[in-house]
């Protein structure tokens, strides 16, 4: 089985195709500046890379010409689209409404748009992807995979925030959570890679990239997490600025003469790592610069460590212990140094660093010492899989069910 992965953006679209069962890619790309004038760059597996700016006026023609690349003659892993058995597309926000991967009908459509202002830039950028590949391939399965469905089975008392309640009932106000698939993946292989069960772990998992946030795993399911109504709550990040006191917006209207608007984008996109630092939102800029004496590039670091230690220590404190952290996504995935400064200080917890085991960058490893109680992993992620698996599990059960009918 072939499954094609798309997770389209406002302007950029990437994709991979791969097979579900062996978990062998094919190939995988990246569109960008869709309807400004148009880049692709796409890497067929044991090919010539095909790198070149070619016009895409919108997300139609960034599919065509993605069906154009994976079938091209040279650069091309397939003979035709039919090769092509389902698509998955990856959905940031499904409400309440979607707890579960969905296989794509107009009822589903229905509700993705229903979600639109919860999730204002993302979801329109989804649906645009969803319907240009519905246009090229109006007879192949489609299926959504959520950002946010891994933890709808977080309690009320996780999710509800100390504001009217009729801000819930009526606005659909409360926490959500993002990077579901992420933290969904790596919480299952840390069972497989610690041979046990997850049924019976209390993991701690740390999405460390531009975006950052922390879940509790516990027995399987996520039962709290980091971010909340929107990615701003929780860590602070590349550049947003994560859980601040909420009165700071209304005073820096008051005092800088800003818009609501302005400071929102200010606490997107000005904050976090770049707001602390002024030098960059992007970690390694910030090691190199803290390495040669900057200061406030030092700070921007300790503090987001600093704030990953107590998230680590309250996802002990929701699940009522913690038997494995888990690092993945850009940040976690590769500095060995921020991972060991994180951990500095949880050995209470029985989370021992092996500071040899811990030199290793993007490839799954067990960087605790032999002997620490609670084990710490590091375990890239794989959210394109997470989608693959989903697309090709609900298109069987599809096509089972018509043959019994
Ligand atoms: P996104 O949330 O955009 O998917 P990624 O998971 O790709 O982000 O993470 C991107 C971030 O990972 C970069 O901004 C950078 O800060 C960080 N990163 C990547 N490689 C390294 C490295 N070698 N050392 C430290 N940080 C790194």
């Amino acid at each position: 089985m072939k499954v094609l992965v798309i997770n389209a953006g406002s302007s950029s679209l990437k994709y991979q195709l791969l097979d579900p069962d062996t978990k062998e890619v094919l190939a995988k790309g990246l569109c960008e500046r869709i309807g400004i004038d148009g880049h692709i760059k796409h890497t067929p597996t044991g090919k010539d890379v095909y790198d070149a700016d070619r016009y895409m006026p919108d997300h139609e023609a960034a599919i065509k010409l993605v069906m154009e690349v994976l079938t091209h003659n040279y650069y091309g892993v397939i003979k035709d689209m039919s090769e092509i058995d389902a698509v998955g597309h990856r959905v940031v926000h499904g409400g309440e409404e979607f707890t579960h991967s969905v296989i794509i009908d107009r009822a589903v459509m229905k509700g993705i748009r229903d979600c639109i202002p919860l999730a204002p830039l993302h979801n329109p950028a989804n649906i645009t992807g969803i319907e240009a590949c519905q246009d090229v391939m109006p007879n192949t399965p489609m299926v959504a995979v959520f950002d946010t469905a891994f933890h709808q089975t977080m309690p009320p008392k996780a999710y509800i925030y100390a504001v009217p309640y009729r801000w819930y009932t009526e606005n659909k106000v409360r926490r959500y959570g993002f990077h579901g698939t992420s933290h969904q993946y790596v919480s299952q292989r840390a069972a497989e890679m610690l041979g046990r069960p997850i049924e019976e772990l209390r993991i701690a998992t740390c999405h460390l990239g531009n975006g950052a946030s922390t879940c509790s795993v516990k027995f399987g399911k996520s039962i709290d997490t980091s971010m909340g109504f929107t990615p701003q709550d929780g860590l602070p990040m590349g550049t947003r600025a994560g859980a601040i006191d909420a009165a700071i917006t209304e005073y820096i209207v008051d005092q800088r003469g800003y818009s609501g608007k302005r400071v929102e984008s200010a606490l997107n996109k000005e904050s976090g790592m770049l707001g602390i630092s002024g030098v960059s939102s992007d970690f390694r800029d910030l090691e190199a610069a803290a390495a040669e004496g900057n200061e406030r590039a030092q700070l921007a670091i300790d503090v987001f460590c600093y704030k990953v230690t107590k998230r680590i220590g309250s996802c002990a404190a929701a699940m009522g212990g913690l038997d494995a952290v888990v690092f993945t996504a850009g940040v976690g995935e590769n500095s060995a140094t921020l991972r060991a400064k994180i951990m500095e200080g949880l050995e209470f917890l029985g989370l021992k660093m092996d500071p040899e085991k811990n030199n290793v960058r993007g490839k799954e490893a067990i960087i605790s010492t032999d002997d620490s109680p609670n084990k710490i992993l590091l375990i890239p992620t794989n959210e394109e899989l997470v989608i693959a698996l989903d697309t090709a599990r609900l298109v069987r059960e599809q096509e089972a069910a018509v043959k019994e009918d």
